[in-house]
């Protein structure tokens, strides 16, 4: 059975423990590999590789980075195919996505941050009238920790790493120990490119092991997290005393607010997709979907039939829309959901069954699949309506007015983004402007241009990842004042 082992000072090498976990195919239900069971031991030699190429690092020209982050970008695009099946056998999400938005979008996280290390510049001011120049330097901060999820594994594992080191820090990663996979070839693919041993080390294992002993490592100088609420608060306790720099990317529970003036039949596509995508497990998926009421039986009819006729089944089949949730665990909890709406006297528009209802086929026949579900007849205040599912699941309700649905959007405790579907100008900056969420797309969503700022409000999180900004976070500004 295939070791998925840890990446460190240059080399794969195994777990001090000795010890692996299961890995699992979310679509069969079987252990398909097993995972490094790492611990503090092993994060404390990817610390050490990390300090000890540091001051290497840090002094390379930006040119120099840029050479050896576009080597890295042409051998993931080589190992595209392999990278987005392999990402799909380990996350459940059909291949198809994985081709097209995943993998893809790991090749432009190096690409846009081994450029953008380029054009990063420092200020200055002529302090006149008191013969003064005073100047910027912008220093990488050091070793530094990045902890991401499984819903999107390479996507956001390299979101992170590549501004990290673009900006001259060397890094400990850890990537979620449910989906692995990708970033153990990645860690080959670094060694191929002739990445320096240490400037990128990859610690596997369970959050609550691995990842608290990076956060709370004395010679971690930051930490980029993304995951859930809870443990983004776990990590700003440990982290904040020690005054670490801290870039949070949390939980959500997004608005698509649908007014009847918008563009019918292409908001309709991009609901279907802004609901299902990556089984409803993007956290910037619209969860609640507010409808205007004139057009409200229209889009319930119209909806609830294109959902039934997604394609659930083997995320490995081409044609799959729809592929497993990523592990028991999670669909446990999805499903527990779908019977809290029930509960709370939910109808349930269509999907909602139980697992044997979907036909997967023979291979799948134990794996964790849900049926896209809708939900229509709760209040906005309850508990399937403010709580974070992140599965296949969405909720519809009719409003009447502006400030209701405001009202509504805004009741949750998250504020990660929002979508708005009007054609009315005045009302759609209107709504931007007061939508508490720190994305807003106005008639369509998942529409993301690299350069912009990116992150939450509220128990979404803090810091923004994205443009310059990432890049800033990965540095500390020092002032120099000369006389002149
Ligand atoms: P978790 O918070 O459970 O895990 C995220 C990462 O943190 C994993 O690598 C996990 O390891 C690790 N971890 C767990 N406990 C600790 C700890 N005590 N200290 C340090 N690291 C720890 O999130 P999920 O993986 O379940 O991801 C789903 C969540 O991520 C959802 O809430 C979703 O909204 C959010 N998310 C937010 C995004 C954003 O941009 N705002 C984007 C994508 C997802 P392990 O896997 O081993 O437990």
């Amino acid at each position: 059975m295939q070791l998925i082992q840890n990446y460190v000072n240059g080399k794969i090498v195994g777990p001090q423990s000795d010890a692996y976990l299961d890995n699992f195919e979310p679509a069969t239900g079987e252990v398909y590999s097993q995972i490094a069971d790492s611990d503090e031991r092993d994060v404390d030699l990817a610390v050490e590789a990390a300090k000890a190429a540091f001051p290497a690092w840090s002094a390379t020209s930006a040119e120099e980075r840029f050479a050896v982050l576009m080597r890295l970008c042409g051998l993931i695009e080589r190992d595209l195919e392999d990278l987005a099946r392999a990402e799909s056998r380990d996350n459940g999400k059909p291949v198809t996505l994985a081709r097209t938005i995943d993998i893809p979008r790991a090749i432009a996280n190096f690409h846009f941050y081994a450029t953008a290390a380029m054009h990063l510049s420092n200020e200055s001011y002529d302090t006149v009238g008191r013969n003064a120049i005073n100047y910027t330097l912008r220093q990488p901060l050091g070793v530094v920790g990045c902890i991401s999820p499984w819903n999107l594994p390479l996507y956001l594992f390299t979101w992170k790493i590549a501004p990290a080191i673009a900006a001259g820090c060397t890094v400990v990663a850890k990537p979620s120990e449910v989906t692995p996979m990708t970033a153990f070839m990645l860690s080959k693919l670094c060694i191929e490119a002739g990445l320096p041993p240490g400037v990128l080390n990859i610690v596997h294992g369970l959050g609550p092991k691995v990842g608290s002993a990076i956060v709370a490592h004395r010679d971690t100088k930051a930490i980029s997290f993304t995951g859930g609420t809870r443990t983004g608060e776990e990590i700003a306790r440990v982290a904040a005393p020690m005054f670490k720099k801290l870039s949070l990317e949390l939980g959500g529970k997004n608005p698509n607010i649908i007014f009847a003036d918008c563009n019918y039949d292409e908001m309709l596509a991009t609901t279907i997709h802004s609901s299902f995508s990556n089984q409803g497990e993007i956290c910037l998926c619209g969860s609640r979907i507010f409808v205007e009421r004139p057009i409200y039986e229209r889009f319930k009819k119209d909806f609830v039939t294109r959902v039934a006729a997604l394609k659930v089944g083997d995320p490995s089949d081409w044609s799959t829309d729809v592929g497993a949730i990523v592990s028991k665990q999670h669909f446990d909890k999805i499903m527990s959901y779908i019977e809290l709406a029930k509960t709370e006297g939910g109808t349930i528009l269509t999907g909602g069954s139980e697992p044997g209802a979907i036909a997967t086929g023979p291979r799948c026949t134990s794996g964790y699949f849900i049926q896209p579900t809708v939900v229509e007849g709760l209040p906005f205040d309850c508990r399937t309506n403010q709580e974070e599912i992140f599965g296949p699941v969405v909720t519809v309700m009719p409003f009447d007015t502006e400030d209701e649905v405001l009202g509504y959007a805004n009741s949750v405790r998250y504020g990660l983004s929002a979508t708005l579907w009007t054609e009315d100008l005045s009302r759609a900056h209107r709504m931007a402007a007061s939508l508490e969420a720190g994305i807003v797309w106005i008639n369509c969503w998942l529409l993301r241009d690299l350069r912009t700022p990116f992150g939450g409000v509220k128990d979404s999180g803090m810091g923004r990842e994205g443009g310059f900004e990432a890049l800033r976070f990965f540095t500390e500004e020092k002032n120099v004042c000369v006389r002149i």
